[in-house]
């Protein structure tokens, strides 16, 4: 068995694969790791233009109000005005068309009253030069780089992709990842439940976990607890660029996953982690595959993947994420922890009174109970070398992951 800290640092070395990219349309790009360093194509806004409805006028024209002006042409969004503004002259303009020449600033047009021959306009408040008045460029200059290789594509970004004419980018492929979900007692949702057997949660838990970090999750289902049928799912599953699997890598009669790896070629960098749950946790590799034999109980295989499995798939994106680094608030209560181990339990967090956020744990009875994390936010991560963490102490957290809508 080796400390969590140990364990990161070989998975750390393990994680920076090069990754192949492709090119992905701009509506199925959000979250995915940008793989190109992206320029403007052009000066935003491209040409100098009105942020009103109203009239673009010349700004010494109406220096006292009201006055009159008379109106020389209408210019809608998308139009190109076709005169000059002289003395005296206004232009009718919406909000985004281009400003006519001669035109530095616009009235808006609840400051107005148009003659009812539309002909002339009565200008009721002055304006100072540049009022409503956006220059060409001001935004963003021709050529200034918007994102880097490695953003992760949200829809800001996505909208500014699209603003500087990108109907495509360049991203890093999302890594397949293959689930397997080992056990004789597991039985499929829906299916009847035979005596001894639990339905089989890992397997649904763990695909959207993939999915949440842009991974492709395969999900093939359940393979039982024999040699020649783990074999067969391993072999197809060492194909993809992750394979998952839950169960089978403790001490039991039938964990076989350890030995069928081995056997399959996978050199394996740990088995068994100081930590609590998920201790029996394995690592290994082959030239193409990064597999992880994650324990079976529900609550142990959610901080395999969390704590291991997550900074994986952000790495062989391209996303440089060093594992084990995780924000930090105040524990609510003194909690008694094993010192041999790093220990994970669920917490709410919340802002206290002074707005700092504070960890509370939930009910708990260890790493079979999943339902106890349907309350909670967030594991606290109690570290090892002690026996108990005062309240009010720093420690880190895993964000449980939330859904957006939350
Ligand atoms: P194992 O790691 O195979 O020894 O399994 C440990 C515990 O986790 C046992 O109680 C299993 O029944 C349970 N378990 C194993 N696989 C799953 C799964 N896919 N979904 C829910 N519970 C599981
Ligand atoms: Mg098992």
């Amino acid at each position: 068995m080796i400390p969590m800290e140990k364990a990161l640092g070989i998975l750390t070395r393990r994680i920076r694969r090069r990754t192949k990219t492709q090119e992905v349309p701009l509506l199925s790009c959000l979250d995915r790791v940008l793989a190109e360093s992206v320029k403007s194509d052009l000066d935003l806004p491209p040409f100098h233009r009105s942020a009103m409805d109203g009239f673009a006028v010349r700004a010494q024209d109406v220096k006292r109000a009201p006055c009159r002006l008379q109106v020389v042409e209408t210019v809608h969004a998308g139009e190109v005005p076709k005169k000059k503004l002289h003395a005296g002259q206004a232009c009718r303009i919406m909000t985004g068309a281009p400003l006519p020449k001669g035109a530095d600033a616009v009235v808006m047009v609840e400051r107005t009253e148009l003659a009812s021959d539309g002909a002339s306009v009565v200008i009721l408040e002055k304006v100072e030069p540049q009022e409503n008045y956006c220059p060409r460029g001001e935004d963003l200059k021709k050529g200034r780089r918007i994102l880097s290789a490695g953003a992760v594509l949200d829809p800001v970004s996505i909208g500014m992709l699209a603003t500087v004419g990108r109907p495509v980018v360049s991203c890093y492929r999302r890594p397949k990842v293959t689930i397997l979900s080992t056990g004789d007692e597991l039985v499929a949702p829906g299916e009847p439940l035979g005596p001894g057997k639990i339905r089989n949660s890992n397997a649904f838990t763990l695909a959207e976990l993939v999915r949440s970090y842009s991974g492709d999750p395969v999900v093939p289902g359940i393979v039982r607890d024999n040699r020649r049928s783990l074999a067969a799912a391993v072999r197809a599953g060492l194909r993809s660029d992750v394979l998952l699997l839950s169960g089978g890598v403790s001490m039991g009669a039938l964990d076989l996953v350890p030995e069928i790896l081995s056997n399959a070629g996978v050199k394996t960098h740990f088995h068994r982690v100081a930590i609590k749950p998920a201790k029996p946790i394995l690592f290994g590799t082959t030239d193409t595959c990064l597999v992880f034999g994650l324990p079976g109980n529900p609550v142990s295989s959610l901080i395999g993947f969390l704590v291991f499995v997550a900074p994986t798939l952000a790495n062989l994106q391209g996303k440089k994420v060093e594992p084990g680094h995780w924000p930090t608030a105040r524990l609510g209560v003194e909690t008694r922890t094993s010192p041999r181990l790093t220990e994970f339990r669920p917490h709410t967090l919340a802002r206290d009174n002074r707005g700092a956020y504070r960890l509370d744990p939930v009910e708990y009875n260890g790493s079979g109970h999943l339902a106890s994390l349907l309350s909670a936010e967030a594991m606290a991560v109690l570290p090892e070398g002690v026996s108990k963490v005062p309240r009010g102490a720093l420690v880190s957290y895993v964000s449980l992951p939330q859904p957006r809508l939350a």
